[in-house]
């Protein structure tokens, strides 16, 4: 394997800089130190050499060297992974960034998005046709990662998870082919890239379905001091029981900062939140949504009609934080469960701990495990305990906060997490259980397409041989 070390030399990367037309980065080059970053300020990779791939062609060409001279290699989207997966130490990192051309079919109401858009290029096209798929919840995300790890957004109540509104996928596999994959072609490997990630090859478009939707929606917050949280929780996880499929929503808990439209008292102090959406036609929203406002006292009720790209641009968090996390997925949502939600945020150890409970349903969960590799159809609720801090000294603090809080809930959860949202020191069977009933069917067709197990910077899924 490549070490930064020998990487500085001159000849390391010649016949590789030769071949590509995206540049070809190295340590000593000036825009290095910004195409090494991701989202999680706590990764500090060094690749021996990153290539800002021009299009397939550079891909294959990365693929090809990285197989034919054992250099260890990753796969960067939107750098989002709060892995880091993207980036590897003293290897090569193939960066999308430059390919985000995305071609929209308005008769055909279809998407044809290059790999490393972002979720914001992707709401800007579409969104200008009245249309819309499932995209993520912040417009900085990669649509790569998130689509290949399962993909869960506002509109998921609706129209599903974003593999559910996939339907075709091109891509470089180990071998340095370039093949399609859709229902119908390599439909096995198809079934594997909804949910089983970057372990069968580069994806270097994906095609996905669109829908009418915007360009205005019902959307906004809820806001309540935090002696309100579990009486509000309550309520939130009532209301939603019955809740219609276009109604999606988050109970959260949070400290909000000095934020004008908050009054004092409340400026860097922990709330409770429950933010809706209203996926249909904004006048059917309001007696939807009218449960959840008129519930207890809200120091602020920002629900309104507002634009659909608005909405999805609320979520920016592009700031390099230091960043841990753990996810999880509950059947249900007991008053024992609510209450070690509430009294372990009461210790929350940083201006940015959050936790937030998503109650899925609807087209979220309507579909079988087995349907596609993401497994997690039946689970009513998922959490995310998170929490983002600047300084490293506080690093031991707040992820101590964050799993012994996990810890908490485990005898309440399913013990799968979703594989977007697996840190790097995750345990081999929380990586398994994010696969859950289909990681052996996932091997078997590991097996097939990268035996040799070539992509392994992500939440792998070692080739049988290798385990
Ligand atoms: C602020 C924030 C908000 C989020 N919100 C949501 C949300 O609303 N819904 C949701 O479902 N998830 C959400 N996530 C999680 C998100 O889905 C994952 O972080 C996802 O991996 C991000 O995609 P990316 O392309 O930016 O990932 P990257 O970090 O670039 O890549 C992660 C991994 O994906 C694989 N990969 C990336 N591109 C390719 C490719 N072209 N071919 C093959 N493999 C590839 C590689 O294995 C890589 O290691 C959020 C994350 C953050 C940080």
């Amino acid at each position: 394997m490549v070490t930064p070390e020998e990487s500085t030399t001159d000849s390391q990367f010649d016949t590789l800089r030769a071949r590509v037309r995206g540049d070809l980065l190295e340590p000593h080059d000036d825009e290095y130190e910004e195409a090494r970053q991701v989202w999680n300020a706590m990764v500090d990779k060094h690749p021996a050499a990153i290539v800002r791939c021009s299009g397939v062609a550079d891909v294959i060409t990365c693929v090809d060297y990285a197989r034919d001279d054992d250099v260890l290699l990753s796969v960067k989207g939107g750098g989002h992974h709060v892995s880091g997966s993207a980036i590897c130490d003293g290897g090569l990192t193939i960066d999308l960034s430059r390919m985000n051309g995305i071609w929209i079919d308005p008769e055909s109401k279809t998407a044809r998005v290059q790999a490393g858009a972002t979720w914001g290029d992707v709401d800007h096209e579409t969104q200008q046709f009245g249309l819309a798929t499932v995209g993520g919840q912040d417009p900085n995300i990669g649509v790569a990662g998130m689509t290949l790890g399962g993909g869960i957004g506002w509109l998921s109540r609706r129209y599903g998870l974003t593999v559910d509104n996939l339907l075709e996928v091109e891509m470089v596999t180990a071998q340095g082919e370039f093949v399609t994959a859709n229902e119908s072609t390599h439909p096995e490997l198809f079934w594997a890239l909804r949910g089983g990630g970057g372990n069968f090859g580069v994806v270097t478009s994906f095609e996905f379905q669109l829908h009418d939707f915007g360009p205005t929606v019902l959307a906004g917050s809820l806001i309540y001091p935090s002696e309100d949280a579990i009486d509000v929780a309550r309520n939130y996880r009532d209301v939603m029981e019955d809740a219609p499929r276009e109604l999606r929503t988050l109970f959260g808990l949070m400290v909000l900062g000095e934020e004008s439209y908050l009054p004092e008292h409340l400026h860097n102090r922990p709330v409770a939140i429950v933010i809706s959406l209203y996926a249909g036609d904004p006048s059917d929203g309001y007696p939807i949504v009218e449960p959840l406002r008129e519930f207890g006292e809200p120091v602020i009720d920002s629900i309104k009609e507002r634009p659909y790209k608005e909405f999805q641009q609320a979520g920016t968090s592009d700031e390099p934080y230091r960043v841990y996390l753990r996810s999880q997925y509950l059947e249900q949502l007991p008053e024992e469960a609510l209450e070690i939600i509430v009294n372990y945020f009461d210790d929350a150890p940083s201006w940015d701990s959050s936790v937030f409970i998503s109650h899925r349903g609807g087209a979220e969960t309507a579909k079988p495990p087995d349907v596609t590799a993401y497994p997690h159809r039946r689970e009513a609720f998922h959490v995310l305990i998170e929490s983002r801090w600047d300084d490293a000294a506080a690093d031991f603090e707040n992820m101590e906060w964050v799993s012994e809080f996990h810890r908490a809930l485990a005898p309440h959860t399913t013990g799968g997490p979703a594989m977007n949202f697996l840190t790097s020191d995750e345990p081999e069977e929380r990586v398994r259980s994010a696969y859950g009933e289909n990681y052996s069917k996932l091997v078997a067709i590991k097996d097939q397409w990268d035996p040799g197990n070539l992509f392994r910077m992500n939440q792998n899924i070692p080739p049988s041989d290798q385990p």
